[in-house]
C-alpha cells in the first residue's frame, strides 16, 4: 500500500511540487534564540527557545530537521530577516508573520529535539528523513495537517473572524504544532499505522499525536508552573495542560455560535470515556454513547488514559518530595518514555489500544522494574482499555498481536450504500471479516470520500467540512472502484 501511495503522489503531482531544499551552503550550525510558544497562545506569553541554525543563508533559516516548504501556491518561502543581534525573536501582535514563521520552525525542531531524547538518535521522520517540510502559514483554513506525500510536510493555516477580522493561525499554538509533529514522528517508527483502516489504530495516531502536544507542555518550566498555580499539582482539578488548542477551540466555538467542543479547548483530556466495541457505537453520538469512532473523537479513550497516567506518577513524584511543577515535569518526561516504549514493541501494522496498553505494560517491566504497573493497569481497566485478569503480556501474547497481514475484500450489500462494489484491501488480524467490519465502521462514520470516475481530486477534497482529513478516497481503476488511503492526517 505504500507503494499505491507513491501513485497516488504522481497521479495528483500537479497538486503540489516536490518540497526541495533551497540552496544554501552547509555550515557548522550556530545557536539561535527564536519566539517559541511551548502551549497556547490565550493560556501564557510566548518565550523563546534556542534552536540551532545549519545555514549560512539568515533570510530563510533552516534547522537541522526543518525547512520552509515550496508549493506551486507558494514558490517562494518567507523572508525573515532576524533581529540586529541575529536573533529570530518576533512580537507575536505586532510581527505577526514572522513571529508565526519563526515560532512554528522552532516549535517543530524543539519537539523532534525532545522527542528524540526519548526514541533514541535513530529517530527520524516517515522513509527515514532528517528533514520535514514546514508551511507555517498557507493560507486560509481552519485546520493543520500533516502528509507523508511530496517530500513529507506539515502544514498550518489561519482563519479570519468575519466581523472583527481578527486573525487566527493554527500555526500560534504549541499544542497544534507539537500535535501534529507527533503525527510525523509515529509515521516515521509505524509507517502501516496511518495506512490502517482500523478505529483503534487510526484513533491511537491521534491520541499519541495529543500526548505529544501534553508532553511538550510539561517540558516548560513556564508551564509546569502554571499548572501548579492552578492546581497545586493535583491534575485531576483543571489546569492548563488538561486542555488542548484554547484558542483553537474558542474561534471554533466562536463561529458555531455554540459550545461544540464542550468548553474553552478543542479537547480536554479530563474525562471518563470508556472503550467499546466500534461496531456497537453510533453515527452520532447518544448518552449510552458520548463519542463516535471518529479518529479524533475515538482518540480521546486513550489519551485520557495517558493523561491519568501522568496525573497518578505526579502524585507519587509530590509524595517523594518534588515540588508540584518539578514532579509534573518528571512525570511528563516518564509517562512519555512508557508510551514511546510501547510503540516500539508495538504491533508493525494493525494495533488496538489493549495491544498499546500491553506494550506499555511491557516496556514498563523491562526498563523500569514494573514500578508503574499498577498505575497502567489500573488506568488502562478504568477506561475498558484492559480488563481484570489482564497483565504484562507474555511472548505469546506479543506474537499474537504481530499477525495482521494484508488482505483485499469487495464491499457488498445496502450496508456499504454508494460504496457497495468497491475493492479494498488493507491490512486485517482477523481476515476479511474484521476489516469489513473496519470499513463498515469508517462509511458509518463519514470518514470515506465517494468521487465520480473521471473526476479530479484536489488536495482540498481530502478534507471533510469539518477539517477532518478523510482516511479512504473512492478511486476508479479501470472502471472499478476501490478505495484507497489519503495518506493525510489532521
Ligand atoms: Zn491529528
Amino acid at each position: 500500500m505504500i507503494s499505491s501511495l507513491n501513485s497516488f503522489d504522481s497521479i495528483n503531482s500537479n497538486m503540489q511540487m516536490a518540497s526541495v531544499a533551497p540552496k544554501t551552503e552547509a555550515s557548522e550550525p550556530r545557536e539561535v534564540e527564536f519566539s517559541y510558544q511551548p502551549q497556547d497562545a490565550v493560556v501564557m506569553e510566548p518565550v523563546s527557545v534556542k534552536i540551532p541554525v545549519v545555514n549560512k543563508g539568515i533570510l530563510r533559516p533552516e534547522t537541522p530537521n526543518v525547512k520552509f516548504g515550496r508549493s506551486i501556491k507558494k514558490p517562494i518561502p518567507p523572508i525573515i530577516r532576524p533581529n540586529r543581534d541575529g536573533n529570530y525573536v518576533f512580537d507575536s501582535k505586532t510581527q505577526t508573520k514572522k513571529f508565526i514563521a519563526v515560532d512554528t520552525m522552532a516549535t517543530v525542531q524543539h519537539t523532534f529535539d525532545e522527542m528524540k531524547s526519548i526514541f533514541g538518535e535513530g529517530m527520524t521522520f516517515a522513509h527515514d528523513r532528517e528533514k520535514i517540510s514546514l508551511f507555517a502559514d498557507k493560507g486560509e483554513k481552519m485546520n493543520a495537517y500533516y502528509t507523508r506525500l511530496f517530500g513529507g510536510s506539515l502544514n498550518f493555516f489561519h482563519s479570519t473572524d468575519p466581523l472583527s477580522k481578527e486573525k487566527f493561525y493554527t500555526g500560534s499554538s504549541g499544542e497544534v504544532i507539537s500535535h501534529e509533529v507527533g503525527h510525523a514522528i509515529l509515521d516515521g517508527q509505524r509507517p502501516w499505522f496511518m495506512l490502517s483502516f482500523n478505529a483503534d489504530t487510526q484513533g491511537f495516531h491521534e491520541a499519541f499525536a495529543d500526548s505529544t502536544a501534553l508532553f511538550m507542555s510539561t517540558q516548560s518550566d513556564e508551564t509546569c508552573q502554571l499548572a501548579a498555580q492552578q492546581c497545586g499539582g493535583d491534575l485531576r482539578q483543571d489546569n492548563c495542560l488538561a486542555n488542548c488548542a484554547e484558542q483553537f477551540g474558542q474561534v471554533i466555538n466562536k463561529r458555531m455560535g455554540t459550545d461544540v467542543t464542550g468548553g474553552n479547548y478543542l479537547r480536554t483530556f479530563r474525562h471518563d470515556y470508556k472503550w467499546q466495541d466500534p461496531s456497537t457505537v453510533p453515527a452520532k453520538p447518544d448518552a449510552d454513547h458520548p463519542i463516535t469512532t471518529e479518529m479524533h473523537d475515538w482518540s480521546q479513550i486513550f489519551t485520557g488514559a495517558q493523561y491519568d497516567i501522568l496525573t497518578d506518577i505526579t502524585a507519587r513524584n509530590i509524595r517523594e518530595g518534588m515540588d508540584p511543577a518539578q514532579a509534573i515535569k518528571a512525570a511528563g518526561r516518564e509517562s512519555m518514555e512508557i508510551l514511546a516504549g510501547a510503540v516500539k514493541t508495538s504491533p508493525e501494522r494493525d494495533a488496538s489500544y489493549r495491544d498499546m496498553a500491553l506494550c506499555m505494560l511491557k516496556y514498563d517491566a523491562e526498563n523500569n522494574d514494573g514500578r508503574n504497573h499498577d498505575v497502567i493497569l489500573d488506568n488502562m481497566i478504568k477506561r475498558n482499555i484492559l480488563q481484570e485478569g489482564d497483565d504484562t503480556p507474555t511472548a505469546a501474547d506479543m506474537q499474537a498481536m504481530s499477525s495482521s497481514e494484508n488482505v483485499t475484500v469487495t464491499l457488498s450489500g445496502p450496508e456499504y450504500g454508494m460504496f457497495s462494489g468497491a475493492e479494498v484491501t488493507g491490512s486485517s488480524r482477523h481476515g476479511a471479516p474484521s476489516l469489513l467490519k473496519d470499513l463498515k465502521n469508517l462509511i458509518k462514520n463519514g470518514s470515506i470520500l465517494y468521487t465520480e470516475p473521471n473526476q479530479s481530486v484536489t488536495k482540498e477534497d481530502l478534507f471533510d467540512r469539518n477539517g477532518n482529513a478523510y482516511v479512504g478516497v473512492v478511486r476508479w481503476v479501470d472502471g472499478k472502484m476501490t478505495i484507497e488511503q489519503t495518506g493525510m492526517i489532521s
